[in-house]
């Protein structure tokens, strides 16, 4: 009875290891798109805009096109707004910065536009880097940012 009980157990814990093992597969490949070297390059200089030496503290923004690399960062100057185009059905993510001061997590109006868009909406902060999942509900944390030597990050993916 008892060996019953504790192969019940082993079994038991070995099935919940593959499930963590397995959703941490599914977030990985959902932002493979973002974890290029040209679009982590372009993260990379978001990142610079969100604090420390940041210039100026609006949004800046990149789309990635179809084939996998970002656009140019763009800022329009402004707190109030932020404008971007974007190809609906042919763009596959929009990338953009909060600054400093500002919540690390989608607003609102990040979660609109990925839905409008059906792409999801990457923020990148100081700290963290957060989307909003196309469904214009779903809010996820991607992974956690630290500052490296010489205007390098290190992003570790798939944080909690
Ligand atoms: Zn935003």
């Amino acid at each position: 009875m008892r060996i019953l009980r504790l192969l019940t157990i082993a079994v038991v814990i070995q099935i919940w290891t593959g499930a963590v093992i397995y959703a941490h597969g599914q977030v990985m490949a959902e932002d493979m798109l973002i974890r290029t070297p040209t679009v982590v390059a372009a993260i990379t200089e978001l990142h610079s805009h969100t604090h420390l030496g940041g210039m100026d503290k609006t949004e800046w923004s990149v789309v990635v096109r179809a084939d996998g690399t970002p656009s140019k960062p763009y800022s329009s100057h402004d707190w109030a707004s932020n404008h971007l185009t974007v190809r609906i059905g042919s763009d596959l993510a929009i990338i953009h910065s909060h600054p400093d001061g500002t919540a690390p997590y989608p607003s609102q109006s990040d979660q609109n536009a990925a839905k409008q868009c059906h792409i999801p909406n990457y923020e990148i902060s100081a700290y963290h880097i957060y989307v909003a999942e196309p469904d214009g509900k779903t809010v996820r944390k991607v992974a956690d940012i630290e500052q490296g030597k010489h205007n390098t990050i290190n992003i570790k993916w798939g944080a909690k």
